[in-house]
């Protein structure tokens, strides 16, 4: 089939490289004239294992190609899917003016027959409006229908996730376009969920609300396991054999950040307001999670004391998950930011995302090192704030040996924490006790631990 797919971002890019690797002739699009100049001469935008070689291989073979037109680029194509951003806007709701513009753009340029499909997360009643921009704008009355097909990839697994996807969602009303998506998606062998538009766009957000959810929800086991004397990586391990729970999302750590969760609560709130409904649930699971980075600075405070301007502190991990460069609402970013108003000097490493955040952070009080063991020479204290796997097996022994103190943050939990108190080091997990001292409110443990025991 011939496919055009609008906004080649972490999404599109991905869904045009997997459309046209199952065979259909694939033209990607997209205003930011930079971004298409790159992809087309071969060179990726943006990580993601595996997209470099799945992109560079269908240009080679015909069947993926780029352009800035969109009514060039939409010409001959049977499905239009518009996968720009909808970033959170100042009221907690999706910030839909790009989809608008395209959905103008697309009616203005639209001459037969096309399936125009709506991959970006959008609210209830998007498609609806969808349909109407498209019909208001056309230039001769042409026959199209509108689809809501969300997506459920994952970032730094991206290909992996689409390819085998657990599911696909077609929100249509109209039997002709659910035949095109049939035909579009024949390689998936996953289920299809067949429904009408509003269910379609509920599903991606109750989605991505559940998991958020359940990110809180085992953050506040943790809170509870510190004060208690129980260890919350055992708790999951114990929660998630439980099929009906299952292991995924049950990482106590600093809490959910990325370019999805945080804006797509907060938009399900504002939805759930809309409707005039308070989703208590919800407001809980923000409010916890901006909480888990507060806790982790407070533990940093605790152990050094409020004034860090003499403190050098490592930081490995920008990116908001490992296995990508994407840094947006990091919350990686967010803690060295805290961090450094507090006074501290900044080293830091992370294997993909150095260059956005330098455009993000500065260089202000911050120095981006060549790798992690760069990055602790000198410094006073170890933070762990991304899960990229090369920070799981750090050498100890020179760990010890580069910095000052050895006293190590672990705000995902990467670390082995006996071996880690073996090896000599001070070491603050989430949601565990640290060197067996259980988490007091009145004297917490880091404080314990600077200024030695409480004498009974
Ligand atoms: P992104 O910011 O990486 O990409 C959006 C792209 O759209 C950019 O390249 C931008 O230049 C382009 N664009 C904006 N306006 C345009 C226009 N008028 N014409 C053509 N191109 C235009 O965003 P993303 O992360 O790919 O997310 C896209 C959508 O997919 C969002 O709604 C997001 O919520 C959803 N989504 C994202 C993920 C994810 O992991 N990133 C997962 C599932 C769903």
């Amino acid at each position: 089939m011939n496919v055009a797919v609008i906004g080649t971002g972490y999404i599109g890019l991905v869904g045009a490289a997997v459309f046209a690797d199952w065979g259909h002739k694939v033209t990607g699009i997209d205003i930011d004239e930079k971004k298409i100049a790159k992809i087309s001469s071969g060179e990726m935008p943006i990580y993601e294992p595996g997209l470099s070689e799945l992109v560079l291989e269908n240009i080679e073979n015909g069947r993926l190609e780029f352009t800035t037109s969109l009514p060039q680029g939409i010409k001959n194509a049977e499905v239009v899917f518009i996968c720009v951003g909808t970033p959170q806007g100042e009221d907690g709701a999706a910030d839909l003016t790009a989809v608008w513009s395209v959905a103008k753009e697309i009616g203005k340029h639209l001459d037969g027959y096309k399936v125009i499909v709506v991959k970006s997360t959008v609210p209830v009643r998007t498609n609806e409006r969808v349909k109407q921009i498209i019909s208001e704008n056309l230039k001769t009355e042409t026959v199209f229908d509108v689809v809501s097909n969300p997506e459920f990839l994952r970032e730094g697994s991206s290909i992996e996730d689409m390819q085998n996807t657990d599911r696909t969602v077609v929100g249509f009303d109209s039997e002709r376009a659910l035949n095109v998506m049939k035909e579009l998606y024949a390689a998936v062998e996953a289920p299809l969920v067949e429904c009408d538009y509003r269910s379609a766009e509920m599903i991606k957000y109750a989605s991505n609300a559940f998991l958020a959810t359940k990110i809180s929800f085992i953050n506040e086991i943790g809170q509870l396991c510190e004060r208690a004397g129980a260890d919350v990586q055992v708790v999951a391990k114990g929660m998630g054999l439980d099929r009906r729970i299952g292991p995924y999302f049950l990482h106590a750590g600093l809490g959910y950040g990325g370019s999805c969760f945080p804006k797509d609560v907060a938009a399900l709130y504002k939805t759930s307001t809309d409707q005039a409904y308070d989703f208590k649930l919800l407001r809980s699971v923000m409010e916890v999670n901006g909480m888990q980075r507060s806790y982790f600075i407070k533990k940093i405070k605790s152990y050094f004391g409020n004034n860090l301007s003499d403190r050098t502190i490592a930081c490995l991990g920008l990116s908001f998950k490992s296995n990508t460069d994407d840094i947006r609402e990091s919350v990686s970013v967010e803690v060295i930011r805290l961090l450094r108003g507090l006074g501290a000097k900044i080293r830091v490493y992370d294997p993909e995302a150095m260059v956005n955040s330098k455009k993000e952070l500065g260089e202000s009080n911050i120095k981006y090192c060549l790798d992690a063991y760069e990055a602790m020479e000198q410094a006073d204290a170890l933070c762990l704030l991304t899960e990229w796997d090369q920070f799981r097996k750090l050498d100890l022994t020179k760990v010890k040996q580069l910095l000052k103190s050895p006293v190590i943050f672990d705000g995902r939990n990467l670390m082995d924490r006996d071996k880690v108190e073996k090896a000599g080091f001070t070491y603050f997990a989430v949601g565990k006790v640290t060197n067996g001292l259980i988490e007091q409110d009145e004297r917490p443990v880091y404080a314990i631990l600077r200024n030695g025991p409480k004498k009974s």
